[in-house]
């Protein structure tokens, strides 16, 4: 059978992951957040002692690392490092305002990009899949069926991702929030490799000042009427 891809891509905090796991949940796909394999990649890094932004640090390690991903009962991804017995499920450590930053910074290394490209592919070869993440319409599934541009004003970003770390117990303030978001977007958007940007062919949903709920009915419609 031939599976069906959707690509959602956009800036940090749009929203991207829990639209892009509804959205899989409606349609029947499985959610591919790719966002989470860089984010182990930098939690590995940090774990051994390596700079996230040192390229040839992290290149170096890229031959002792092995991520592995699998989908659970409650259909969440989880997120493994190690093989083996000895795998490490770090689903809940990834999450931390210290892994974003060295996800990014590894993300920008163009051996790691192309080290995780196999792993995203794969997933779509083998399943109809929401995959979320900044490339994805762009390098990684350029014949996606669908491509969404998912995006909201850094301010709006903000907020969200501040409310969402203060609900999980992570004090951080909202300038400190808006900073990291900012920084975070400039990265993305003017690394070399594989920048942030929105694809030609993508769709664009912009959730500035409207709810999770509505915005998550606009994307349903936007994809409804574009998957042939
Ligand atoms: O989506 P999430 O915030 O979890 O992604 C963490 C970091 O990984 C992002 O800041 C981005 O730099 C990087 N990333 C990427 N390409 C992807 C997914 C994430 O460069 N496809």
């Amino acid at each position: 059978m031939e599976h069906k891809s959707i690509a959602i891509d956009g800036p940090s905090g749009a929203g991207k992951s829990t639209m892009a796991k509804r959205l899989a949940r409606e349609l029947g796909f499985i959610y591919v957040d790719t966002g989470a394999i860089y984010r182990t990649l930098g939690l590995f890094a940090l774990s051994r002692g390596v700079d996230p932004s040192d390229g040839e640090g992290v290149k170096a390690l890229l031959p002792a690392v092995s991520i592995s991903m699998n989908y659970g009962s409650d259909g969440l991804q989880h997120m493994y490092l190690g093989g083996g017995v000895d795998r490490e499920d770090v689903t809940e450590s990834i999450r931390t305002p210290e892994v974003s930053d060295a996800a990014s910074k590894v993300s920008a290394i163009p051996a790691v990009r192309d080290f995780l490209m196999d792993m995203q592919r794969e997933m779509a070869k083998k399943h109809s899949v929401v995959m979320d993440g900044r490339d994805i319409g762009t390098v990684v599934l350029p014949k996606a069926d669908v491509k969404i541009f998912l995006t909201a004003s850094p301010e709006e970003r903000a907020r969200r991702r501040y409310a969402e770390l203060k609900q999980r117990g992570i004090v951080e303030t909202y300038e400190t929030v808006l900073a990291d978001i900012e920084e975070r977007d400039a990265r993305d958007s003017g690394r070399a490799a594989a920048p942030l940007k929105q694809a030609q062919d993508a769709l664009r949903v912009d959730t500035t000042g409207i709810s999770m709920e509505e915005s998550f009915q606009l994307l349903l419609q936007t994809v409804q009427e574009h998957m042939v």
